[in-house]
């Protein structure tokens, strides 16, 4: 490759997606990294690989999620994992790559030159980073330039970030730790409680993606249920049980209304003229979380304003890190007079 080549990627509690210029979407993987501990550590798996070991290994094989809340919780680790992935997708070129990464909007200093710092030390070159509802808003398609307040709600695996943009800028922001991951929680809380039955985290995201609901007085016509099969608390043994669309908006209950009341909440604190812009525009729901069914509908009652979920809402986030590396100028240079 003589060029140098402009690589955005989203680095999620989850996933991680990497965008490159032309191409598009070349990666999406679980950021997981599985190792085996013994007197020296070693990588075992990375991604899928490593996805498919969650719940699953022996004694001396852990798995580790290297980003927690968005944020880098184990360095180590997601430098390996990053590392591991722009192999995966650019190889050996002759020019260091100019890389866009999306970040959350609470991060440190320190945190930042970190993130910087490990994406140089996987080979890139310009390193830029983009706060993640910024990113997510340019790849659900608005015009974050527009001096007019755009509300958008990312809800990833650990955390649902929000924020009001207006002129390229996240003017209010809000965040809370309910997001996808904590609704596999609920449900395995609930299958438990009420049925006395273990399963696993993975078994309970399993029931969300299939039957989940957040809505509690469903029309018998769309209503689900599915076949779950866990251990019994009490006598060990594997047991089945049929569970319903219902119970899964029952166990999500708390958590989604605690979502929708921060949502709200960012709202009553945003200056009235934005407000009433994303009263009138609507909020836009992107990443996985916002996928479960009737989340969009619960959380318009709740802050009274329309919500749509973007399209490919699971990897907005990569769309907007690529659309803003893809509008840099020559050599990774913003092309929009700021640094
Ligand atoms: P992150 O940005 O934190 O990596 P993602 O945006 O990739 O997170 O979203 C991951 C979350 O979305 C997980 O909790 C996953 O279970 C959830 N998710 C993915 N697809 C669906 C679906 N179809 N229905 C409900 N939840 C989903
Ligand atoms: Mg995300």
């Amino acid at each position: 490759m003589l060029f140098s080549s402009k690589i955005g990627i989203d680095l999620g509690t989850c996933s991680v997606l990497v965008y490159v210029k032309g191409k598009g979407i070349v990666l999406r993987e679980p950021s997981v990294v599985a190792i085996r501990k013994g007197e020296n550590i070693t990588i075992e798996a990375i991604g899928e690989e490593a996805y498919r070991m969650v719940g699953r290994t022996p004694k001396d094989v852990e798995t580790i999620y290297p980003l927690e809340g968005g944020v880098i919780s184990d360095y180590v680790y997601c430098e390996k994992m990053l590392k591991y992935y722009l192999g995966k997708t650019i190889g050996r070129t002759l020019f260091a790559p100019t890389v866009c990464v999306c970040i959350p909007c609470k991060i440190t200093e320190v945190e930042r030159m970190a993130i910087m710092d490990t994406c140089r030390n996987v080979g890139a070159g310009t390193v830029h980073l983009i706060e993640e509802p910024i990113a997510a808003a340019m790849g659900a398609g608005i015009d974050i330039t527009r001096p007019s307040g755009s509300m958008v709600v990312d809800i990833g695996g650990g955390t649902t970030d929000i924020a009001v943009i207006s002129l390229s800028q996240a003017v209010v922001t809000g965040s809370v730790r309910v997001a996808g991951n904590t609704f596999d929680e609920d449900i395995m809380r609930y299958i438990r409680k009420k049925y006395g039955l273990l399963i696993g985290l993975k078994t309970a995201e399993e029931i969300k993606m299939e039957i989940g609901s957040c809505d509690t007085n469903p029309a018998e016509s769309e209503l689900l249920s599915m076949k779950v099969r866990g251990r019994s608390v009490t006598s060990g043994m594997p047991r089945e049980i049929e569970f319903t669309s219902r119970e899964v908006a029952e166990a999500v209950y708390d958590s989604v209304r605690t979502l929708a009341d921060t949502v709200r909440e960012v709202l009553e604190k945003t200056p009235p003229e934005l407000a009433s812009d994303v009263t009138e525009h609507g909020i836009m729901m992107t990443g996985g979380g916002s996928l479960l069914r009737d989340l969009d509908r619960v959380v318009s009652e709740v802050a009274k304003v329309d919500v749509f979920v973007a399209d490919d809402a699971i990897s907005c986030v990569a769309i907007g890190t690529g659309r803003y590396v893809d509008s840099l100028g020559l050599g990774g240079r913003r092309t929009d007079g700021q640094k």
